[in-house]
């Protein structure tokens, strides 16, 4: 499946950066058209995979390159005022080429979380392709600001696309790394998993599947509307035995190799990253639609393990609309599963990402009726002082 992706923010960028670095590496072509957007001059200097001519800095005469800080609002105003600039660079995308957009977004800071969702209106305003997100959320020790930021944009953000898969910082911190290592490290691990799956509906690239995913599959399975979260695992196989002795005795790769091994391998991956950690930890009854992809070498592929794996997935969500396919990867040493969880209903980080959001629209009206009722006991006040003079 070939995407439009771009960037925005600083996370935005850095991950639409590590996604060409993995296509490049995997001679994948799954971001047909890349486009960095920030407010900072400096953040987009450190991407080095996104070509220059598709970096656009907006907001220059407002912040004059500095970037918003954490103001989404700023963020989201300055969007607005060079949509036209966002567009130019957007007409340059071969959408004729692309199956959909999908943009990258940080909802805890500034420009991400501001401008995301006004780049999401646009899109659907104007193309008839999906638009998706990946929106990342802050992690909880990161300060109440960046949580109401996430709490807003959220809301704008999923109401904007046609489906926002999420992944969580929160769930994904580790002890003892500092933070760019542990960033470099999730970004890596999140754009693996984007890779297979997308990767996957990229038809008449390599050998034929025996379960074909075409990317009208994956469209299918995100649907419109609604937030989703991936599962992953993988299992490294040696392939160096059976290699040089079968093809010393001209046999074919897939013989010596059980069945019943590659069936059990390939559905206890799907139990793994499904019951594993997942980009946005959700409860499996609240799952709407899904998809399994197993990719890893053709002889260590069945349909028989696609299969178990898919019904498996499917009692555990109770959902009837669970898809499934293969992913011949002919290089690869390594059997892997991606699972995608979609419509989500159940997921306790949103809720209370709702809560925040609801929470702080009541405070504003607070301080509004409080700054309203202050106002007009300072004009009768004023008033009072001033009757005399008149
Ligand atoms: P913006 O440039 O104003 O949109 O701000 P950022 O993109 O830096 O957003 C800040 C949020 O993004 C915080 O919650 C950070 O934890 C998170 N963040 C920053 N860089 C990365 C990254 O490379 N990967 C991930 N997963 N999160 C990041």
């Amino acid at each position: 499946m070939q995407l439009a992706m771009i960037g925005v923010g600083q996370a935005g960028g850095k991950i639409l950066d590590t996604f060409l670095e993995y296509d490049d590496r995997t001679r994948g072509t799954t971001v047909r058209a890349p486009l960095a957007v920030n407010t900072a001059t400096a953040d987009l200097m450190g991407l080095e995979y996104v070509p220059k001519r598709n970096r656009i800095l907006i907001g220059q005469t407002r912040v004059k390159g500095h970037g918003v800080g954490a103001d989404n609002e700023l963020g989201t105003e300055i969007a607005q005022e060079d949509i036209d600039e966002i567009q130019g660079a957007l007409n340059d995308v071969p959408t004729h080429e692309v199956d959909a957009f999908l943009i990258v977004a940080a909802l805890g800071g500034g420009t991400g979380s501001g401008v995301a969702p006004v780049i999401a209106k646009q899109l659907k305003r104007i193309y008839a392709e999906p638009v998706y997100g990946l929106g990342i959320l802050p992690g909880s020790d990161e300060g109440g600001i960046y949580t109401l930021n996430a709490a807003r944009s959220f809301m704008t953000f999923t109401r904007e696309v046609d489906n926002l898969i999420l992944f969580d910082n929160d769930a994904w911190r580790e002890t003892g790394e500092s933070v760019e290592t542990g960033f470099q490290t999730i970004n890596e691990e999140l754009v693996r998993r984007l890779g297979l799956l997308f990767g996957a509906g990229e038809i008449g690239k390599g050998p034929t599947p025996e379960s074909v995913v075409d990317s009208s599959e994956i469209i299918n399975t995100l649907g419109s509307g609604g937030v989703s979260s991936v599962g992953y695992a993988v299992d490294r196989v040696d392939r160096s035995k059976g290699k040089g002795l079968l093809a010393r005795f001209g046999k074919a790769e897939s013989e010596g190799i059980d069945d019943v091994d590659t069936t059990n391998r390939i559905t206890s991956l799907v139990r793994k990253a499904t019951l594993g950690r997942l980009t946005l930890p959700c409860e499996l009854d609240g799952v709407e639609r899904a998809l399994v992809v197993v990719a890893g070498p053709p002889e260590y592929l069945n349909r028989k393990g696609i299969e178990r794996g898919r019904r498996w997935v499917e009692e555990q969500t109770g959902s009837m609309e669970v898809r499934g396919g293969d992913f011949p990867l002919p290089d690869e040493d390594a059997v892997a599963a991606v699972v995608l969880l979609s419509g989500l209903t159940d997921v306790p980080r949103v809720k209370g990402l709702q809560r925040v959001a609801i929470e702080a629209m009541r405070n504003l009206d607070e301080i509004r009726e409080e700054s309203d009722a202050n106002l007009e006991r300072l004009l009768s006040e004023g008033a009072d002082d001033l009757s005399p003079l008149f």
